[in-house]
Parts: C-alpha cells; sequence; structure tokens
C-alpha cells in the first residue's frame, strides 16, 4: 500500500491510497485501501489517517477512521495510530502473522505512525526538509 496525507498552507487536509492487495488472494477479494474510513480516511476538521498492511485486520476496526475518531477526542497522531494498532492486538491471540502500521496528520500538521511489529518507515516532506521515520511498534 502506499498512503499519502497532506495538508496545504490553508490547513486542508487531504488524502490517497493505492494498493496492488496482499499477496496469493483470494480472486474478488476487497481489501482495506478502497474502502474509505479503512485504509484512508480524511476528515478536514479534526485529521486524516491511512493504514497498510493486513487489510482484513484493519476493516474489522475501521482502522483510518478509528485513528481520526481518536485524535477527535484529542489524541495527538502517534497516541491516535498506537491505540488503533492496539484494537487490532486485542483481537488477534497471535500476533505473529499480524502486521499494520497506521500513519495520521491533525489538523495542525503534527503527524505520527505506529505499527504492530518492527519495519513500518514512512516519509515525511515538507519545504525545508525530508525524513525518514521508523515508526513505534507494539510488539
Ligand atoms: N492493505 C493491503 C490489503 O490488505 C495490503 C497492503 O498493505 O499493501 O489489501
Amino acid at each position: 500500500t502506499i498512503g499519502l496525507l497532506a495538508i496545504d498552507k490553508q490547513g486542508d487536509l487531504s488524502g490517497a491510497c493505492t494498493t496492488s492487495g496482499t499477496a496469493w488472494k483470494m480472486h474478488g477479494r476487497v481489501g482495506d485501501s478502497p474502502l474509505i474510513g479503512n485504509g484512508l480516511f480524511v476528515d478536514n476538521e479534526v485529521g486524516a489517517a491511512a493504514a497498510t498492511g493486513l487489510g482484513e485486520e484493519i476493516i474489522r476496526t475501521c482502522g483510518s477512521h478509528a485513528v481520526v475518531e481518536n485524535m477527535r477526542r484529542g489524541d495527538d497522531p502517534k497516541t491516535a495510530c498506537k491505540k488503533a494498532t492496539q484494537r487490532i492486538a486485542n483481537n488477534n491471540e497471535s500476533l505473529e502473522n499480524v502486521q499494520v502500521g497506521f500513519i495520521a496528520l491533525n489538523k495542525r500538521g503534527q503527524f505520527g505512525g505506529y505499527s504492530v511489529q518492527q519495519g513500518f518507515d514512512y516519509a515525511v516532506h515538507s519545504s525545508n526538509d525530508n525524513q525518514l521515520i521508523k515508526s513505534q511498534h507494539l510488539i
């Protein structure tokens, strides 16, 4: 999945999400990416979020929507992402084969990410800076 979140000079948010799906997927499978609220959710009053990883787990929790709603309740973007990964963890007895990562951006331009397992990096671009950030992870 490639998930993109952006904020412009006026503070307006936008996002995009694209994927080739999972390897060896069932014919006709619909993953999280094309489902608004799952692979991507943008609320211009609050913030935006995107997800990658095991789509079925993202769909079970309306993952990106959950991240934005966490920010609406006052969480910073990283905490909002962490809580969404924690919810996915709570749904699974074992996380061995579960990887999900979220990124989030709020109305103030603050951003964050969090993943279930290690290995989820995300890039941040601003007018004068580029960063590659290794997200924190649950396990
Ligand atoms: N989230 C995608 C899916 O489950 C997979 C990916 O991260 O590329 O379809």
